[in-house]
């Protein structure tokens, strides 16, 4: 246990004599059995594979493990990414642990709370562009190329490798592959990392099964659906808020080898299903993660019934990253009372235990 990604997985990773084995316990996230929506959805076996668990608390950290350790082979001093904010969080760590510099190109004002307070808290020097992501990777790729700085970003194909291996825990764990997965898709590199490692593991003997792919974007950034870039991308999910996707071809891929689909959610059903993960199965996601379980839900009532199937749903991120979200769509707000038994029970609309004829319940 928490042995890493390269250490677990290292015979399916590009890694070399002069890899460096880094970790910082990435990978070997819980695959856990949903408790409300399976029933609802009248699924048999519904999982959630839970990303947010990774050492950043998003599922960037698979990848950044291997491309940080590849760069550190290749002697460079500087890694560099653009990020709507969790590649951002996931290469400030890493570029800390192998002792790297790391930059990070964010759009202006449009990053969670919870992902620039980890870049900065890992010491990475943070630069706002005021453009959106798409011109942040632009200007990043640029740099990477002119300078001797390493790109993490999921263009970076080393990223991809060590993505994959969620797939393999999912078919590790389940004995063999789901019938159908369920994705987010922003840039891209996930949907084309996981149909990898499933792909993998089939040709290796390991799954006698290949899933479904099925990906969701949002309504408002939904280049692959639309089959054209989409130049001011506009959800409330922010790490899948991606107009022109970097891994384009590799989701088109995983859809077609795969007979999935790729289709959009809007953002109230976003909304809808991060509110339902956290209230009915006690999983607080993020916004972007809540997506690949709106999808599902969305699949299941458009009449393709799913009994008898397993069914995986990528939990792409922690629900802390962003806060602020959770506290605007709070049903219950916090409330507020003096130090005081009988006032805290009289807000709860309840007796005190004990006093005026309260008592014990039987
Ligand atoms: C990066 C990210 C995504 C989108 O993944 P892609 O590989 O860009 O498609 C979804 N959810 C979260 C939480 C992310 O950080």
């Amino acid at each position: 246990m928490g042995e890493g990604v390269l250490k677990r997985y290292a015979r399916y990773l590009p890694l070399t004599p002069d890899t460096p084995a880094l970790s910082i316990g990435e990978g070997e996230t819980p695959l856990v059995r949903s408790r409300h929506l399976a029933g609802e959805l009248g699924i048999d076996e519904l999982y959630f594979k839970l990303e947010g668990c990774n050492p950043t608390a998003s599922f960037k950290d698979r990848g950044m493990v291997v491309a940080v350790a590849k760069a550190m082979e290749r002697g460079y001093g500087t890694i560099m990414c653009a990020s709507t904010g969790n590649t951002s969080a996931s290469a400030a760590a890493y570029g800390a642990a192998a002792g790297l510099e790391t930059v990070v190109l964010v759009p202006q004002g449009n990053v969670a709370e919870g992902k620039l307070s980890q870049a900065v808290a890992y010491g990475a020097r943070v630069i706002n562009l005021r453009g959106n992501f798409d011109d942040a990777l632009r200007v990043a790729r640029e740099l990477a190329e002119a300078r001797s700085v390493c790109l993490v970003n999921s263009v970076n194909p080393d990223r991809i490798e060590g993505q994959k291996t969620a797939a393999f825990e999912i078919v590790d764990v389940l004995g063999d592959a789901p019938d159908l997965l369920f994705i987010p898709v922003g840039n891209a590199g996930n949907i084309t990392a996981y149909w990898k490692g499933f792909r993998e593991y089939h040709d290796g003997g390991n799954a006698a099964r290949l899933p479904r792919m099925m990906g969701f974007q949002a309504e408002g950034a939904a280049p692959i659906v639309a089959g054209k870039p989409v130049e001011h991308p506009q959800t409330i999910a922010s790490a899948i808020r991606i107009g022109n996707p970097a891994n384009w071809e590799g989701a088109l891929t995983a859809r077609d080898e795969s007979e999935g689909d790729i289709g959009t959610v809007s953002d109230a059903e976003i909304l809808d299903a991060y509110k339902l993960m956290a209230r009915r199965e006690g999983i607080f996601c993020e916004a972007a993660s809540a997506a690949g379980v709106a999808g599902l839900i969305k699949h299941v009532r458009a009449g393709n019934g799913l009994a008898g199937r397993t069914v995986v749903c990528v939990i792409t991120g922690h629900g802390l990253k962003d806060p602020g979200l959770a506290r605007e769509l709070a049903d219950h707000p916090p409330e507020e009372a003096p130090a005081d038994v009988e006032a805290v029970a009289r807000l709860l609309g309840e007796a005190v235990p004990g006093t005026s004829g309260g008592g014990h319940r039987s």
